[in-house]
């Protein structure tokens, strides 16, 4: 088991539960614009907020920012140790830099000496298209040894400024390079880690991409958070990250909505009754499986894991509990009898 770190009085790592994070996306020196969008991401479930802070207009949005904001807040710093500084004065939660690119060993312990004092942890973060040369040419490209050399590199550099309080990411492009970076790190140190593959690419197949990345990795029990990283608007991210979470048995809170994919037996509109019923229990905060299946010749069986669903029919259908039907109705009163079930469930449960 990792070493737990508290970020903001959340902790990762040490058995603690996946944290999802994302970043914004707008210009931090834009207090307003910033804070709607960690809002927006905060409702969206997301647990931690990075905010890229380049600049000194951004360290006097950072007052403002954290003020308005319920969740913790990392700043994401490079090549500046006044600038990290800085934000952990501003009382930032957590900061991401790399020691390498924060300067020399004065410097390094400059930023760590002001985050230990205010508690803040720092994340080390190692990307495959960010190496150092010698790394590359010693390695010959961007390998997972590299990278995990690399990681392990700028942890000691901390380490040496008597600084422990670390949360490490090693992200490549390639799930191949980023799988076997993290098993290496995994078996080094006891530091927590930060998963995620960078440049996953756009929502549809940056979601898929990232799937492939993190889910060995976390069903291996490596990784304590994750962020997805997808093109444009970050707040898709997080409902990526928490399917992730949940397609590996490690996110457990609302309905996961198990449909069947249709064949010449279906006799419903499975898409559309499927997407009806995520959209009205969004609110649902017990765990709870609901199928919607197409035909009765096979869904009931093939759903007997959900709690209760429904299966089509030509003219009726079936309203099952755990496999076993319930009431035979007409297609047309499926869905509502399937979410009048859901509300009666959810007031006895
Ligand atoms: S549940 Fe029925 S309609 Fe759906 S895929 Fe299976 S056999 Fe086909």
């Amino acid at each position: 088991m990792t070493r737990a770190v508290r970020v903001g009085g959340l902790p990762i790592g040490g058995g603690a539960p996946i944290v999802i994070q994302s970043m914004t996306n707008t210009d931090t020196r834009d207090a307003e614009a910033t804070l709607a969008q960690i809002h927006r991401l905060e409702e969206a479930g997301c647990q931690i907020v990075r905010l890229s802070v380049y600049d000194e207009g951004c360290i006097a949005s950072l007052p403002a920012i954290l003020q308005g904001a319920h969740v913790p807040l990392v700043a994401d710093i490079h090549f500046n140790a006044s600038l990290a500084v800085q934000a952990v004065e501003a009382g930032i939660h957590k900061l991401r830099i790399n020691p390498g690119n924060i300067g020399n060993a004065r410097r390094v312990a400059y930023v760590a000496d002001a985050a230990k004092a205010h508690g803040v942890p720092i994340r080390i973060g190692v990307n495959s298209g960010s190496l150092h040369r010698d790394i590359l040419a010693k390695h010959g490209g961007p390998t997972p040894a590299a990278l995990a050399e690399s990681a392990l590199e700028e942890v000691c550099a901390l380490e040496k400024a008597g600084f422990s309080d670390i949360v490490i990411s090693v992200k490549a492009t390639s799930v191949q390079t980023n799988l076997e970076a993290n098993r290496i790190l995994s078996r080094s140190v006891d530091y927590p880690l930060h998963l995620g593959v960078t440049e996953a690419g756009t929502r549809a197949y940056g979601a898929v991409k990232s799937a492939a990345g993190l889910a060995p990795l976390l069903l291996d029990g490596i990784g304590d958070t994750i962020r997805v990283s997808l093109s444009g608007d970050p707040v898709p991210e997080v409902a990526v990250a928490r399917d992730i979470l949940r397609a590996v048995g490690l996110y457990h809170e609302g309905i996961e909505v198990i449909s069947c994919p249709t064949c010449g037996r279906c006799g419903i509109d499975v898409a559309g009754m499927a997407a009806r019923v995520e959209e009205a229990t969004r609110h649902v905060r017990i765990p709870m499986k609901i199928a919607v299946m197409g035909c009765i010749v096979n869904g009931p069986g093939e759903a007997r894991e959900a709690d209760m669903g429904i299966a089509g029919g030509r003219e009726y259908g079936l309203l099952f509990v755990k496999g076993k039907p319930m009431k035979k109705l007409p297609i047309g009163e499926l869905l509502p009898a399937l979410l009048e079930e859901v509300e009666a469930y959810l007031c006895r449960n």
